[in-house]
């Protein structure tokens, strides 16, 4: 019998989303000796930005940041719409001649690492033929993205069941929904609520914004003034490293003021608010939220695209919450009836860690709850493994990009000094942080299945680009944490023998 299982390459990526395709990419560049196979449960390339379609779906951070550090974002809007990004994955991943490493239809289901063998077996699924099939791999890179891709987060509504007309959640648009001339509510008030607000408004009789409590909401122009200057001058790749670092220091400039200074950030928010909106407008009972600004995530809206769909009154806000489901729409606590023909559950995303995949090492379960986060992508005790998770205050390319550096600079690393494995030690560290610092209903749904932060670096996670640069780009690779077992340090014949 084989000893290896059908497949082998020296890294498996699953997912093939922003994230994925950029790590393959990276790899290929900086590591063009190794095998890579990139395995996506769906049957598209593209992740997020493929499955979402509902109208106006759009980034809320700047393609500057959101684009990848090794590709220019080169179209004229700094705010893109999702076809805009699916196209740009799409270009890269062929510019990159990574779109054959791709299989799609793959399911990782699970993965189990043998420390004698110094490999990884992969379970996978196929959705195509509905076989079971195994591949092995040294190194497994998980770019899952953090959420389940076949349900949306949606609290069970009261009475429901009465309403006569559609109820939608935007994870799951229907193609052929016509909301033409309908008077539409949208449940929700995040960052999908707040677009797809003035895109329906554009159509539909009126939309309204049913939300229980308000959140930060920020007009940005769509278009990045100094961006196109420094474009219409420079180099396309200098203006646009630029443009990124920019971005990237004004970003956690305004971060770090907002935990800071609140009060200050607070007024700041509500008087551009105010200059948007009619003199009358009930800003503080709609955009004041009762948390400090980047306790959750902060909604940009485009050119102020929603507080012009309030002034035109094509659209509005209510701040209430919702006592039952009628026939012809919701009925309110506060006794009000919002008239409605389409529901809109826009009430957010079920988490999902490493893609749901249940990971081994040497025949035991990973407890993700029981693990630390070893710079924010490797976890203790974990051989060979690497997860992207983004930025929760900044573009989330901006960290996955950091984390295909390192694992380049790993691999690269490893052949050098014929380390077969790598594994961090937690030892004696002490993690009782949780793994994301936000206060948002989906981070709070799921903190106690993830794994946990430490006190100080490299355990700890900065969501900070600057001290991450520092971490991932120049930090040391054997810094006493990360551990490689003598019986996993190859003479030149072990490694020729393996391949
Ligand atoms: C509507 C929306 C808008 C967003 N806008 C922004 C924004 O403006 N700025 C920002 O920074 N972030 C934004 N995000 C976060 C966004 O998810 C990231 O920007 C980015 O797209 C993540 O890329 P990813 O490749 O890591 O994950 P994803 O895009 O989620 O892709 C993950 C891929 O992995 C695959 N996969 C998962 N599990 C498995 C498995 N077990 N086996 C095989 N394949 C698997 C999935 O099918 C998917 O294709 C947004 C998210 C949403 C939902």
């Amino acid at each position: 019998m084989s000893r290896e299982p059908i497949d082998y390459a020296d890294v498996v990526i699953v997912g093939a989303g922003l994230s994925g395709v950029g790590a393959a990419c990276q790899l290929r560049t900086a590591c063009p000796s190794k095998s890579v196979t990139v395995l996506e449960a769906r049957e598209a390339v593209g992740g997020t930005w493929d499955l979402f379609r509902y109208p106006g779906i759009r980034s809320d951070s700047d393609m500057f940041t959101l684009g990848y550090r090794f590709r220019p974002w080169t179209d004229p809007k700094a705010i893109a719409d999702g076809p805009a990004i699916l196209r740009y994955i799409h270009d890269t991943a062929h510019q990159f001649d990574v779109h054959r490493l791709i299989r799609l239809h793959h399911r990782v289901v699970s993965a189990s690492w043998d420390s004698r063998e110094c490999r990884w077996t992969v379970q996978v699924h196929r959705s195509d033929t509905d076989q079971h099939v195994s591949l092995s791999c040294a190194f497994l890179y998980v770019c899952s993205g953090y959420y389940r891709y076949d349900q949306g987060f949606s609290p069970s509504f009261p009475g429901v069941e009465q309403f006569a007309g559609p109820v939608i959640h935007p994870q799951h648009w229907p193609r052929d929904l016509d909301y033409t001339g309908k008077r539409v509510v949208v449940i929700g008030s995040g960052a999908t609520a707040v677009t797809l607000v003035p895109s329906l408004a554009k159509s539909a009789s009126h939309v309204t914004m049913l939300q229980r409590s308000p959140s930060y909401v920020a007009a940005r122009p769509a278009h990045d003034p100094v961006a196109d200057w420094l474009r219409a001058r420079l180099p396309q790749k200098l203006a646009y490293t630029l443009v990124r670092w920019k971005n990237a220091l004004l970003g956690i400039a305004f971060f770090n003021l907002s935990r800071r200074r609140p009060e200050l950030v607070k007024s700041m928010l509500r008087n551009a608010t105010v200059k948007q909106l009619p003199a009358d407008y009930a800003i503080d009972t709609h955009f004041a939220p009762s948390y400090n600004p980047w306790d959750q995530r902060m909604c940009l809206v485009p050119d102020g695209d929603l507080f012009a769909a309030i002034r035109d009154g094509r659209a509005s806000i209510v701040t209430d919450q919702i006592d039952t489901f009628t026939p012809t729409g919701i009925r309110l606590r506060s006794g009000a009836h919002l008239d409605a023909d389409i529901v809109v559950s826009a009430t957010g995303l079920n988490m999902l860690a490493i893609g749901g995949i249940r990971l081994q090492v040497d025949g035991h379960d990973v407890d993700l709850a029981q693990s630390v986060s070893y710079k924010g992508m490797m976890l203790s005790g974990v051989p060979n493994f690497a997860w992207t998770v983004g930025y929760t205050n900044a573009s989330w390319t901006l960290k996955a990009d950091l984390v295909a550096e390192y694992v380049c600079r790993l691999l690269q690393h490893m052949d050098r000094y014929h380390y077969a494995s790598v594994t961090p030690d937690a030892t004696g560290t002490t993690a009782a942080n949780p793994f994301l610092d936000l206060t948002s209903g989906y981070v709070r749904r799921s903190l106690a299945g993830l794994p946990k932060q430490g006190e100080r670096a490299p355990w700890r996670l900065h969501q900070n680009y600057v001290k991450d640069v520092r971490l991932l780009r120049r930090g040391r690779l054997d810094d006493g944490v990360i551990f490689t077992p003598a019986s996993s340090v190859w003479s030149n014949a072990d490694t020729a023998r393996r391949g």
